[in-house]
């Protein structure tokens, strides 16, 4: 979610005095005199479709790590079945570690 606010740099006024003493459009907020800044939805969002596209990458690389590990070594089934669930249960241990510490370093930035 976006939020606007009114910008800090030039306090709305969409300006800045420069060193050479000329008002200059203000680069913080582009001149409009307001900032758009975004929560942590947004931040939530976007850590999300990181985790989305990392469990997808690493599935398609895991399946095909593990369609050509079955037809070089040719595994058993059982021997399958625990791969499948070790590729499963590294990809679920990454996510949840990436997601505790995402939460701890939004807990310490947030002040
Ligand atoms: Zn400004």
């Amino acid at each position: 979610m976006k939020h606007t606010q009114s910008c800090p740099k030039c306090s709305g006024s969409g300006l800045v005095r420069g060193e050479d003493g000329i008002d200059d459009i203000c680069p913080e907020c582009n001149g409009k005199g307001f900032v758009t800044f975004t929560s942590k939805d947004k931040i939530f969002e976007s850590s999300f479709m990181k985790i989305v596209l990392f469990s997808v990458l690493f599935l398609i690389i895991f399946y095909s790590l593990f369609a050509i590990s079955i037809t070089i070594f040719r595994f058993n089934f059982t021997v399958e079945i625990i791969l499948l669930f070790i590729g499963h249960a590294a990809l679920a241990t990454i996510l949840i570690s990436y997601l505790m510490l995402k939460s701890l370093s939004d807990g310490s930035s947030a002040g």
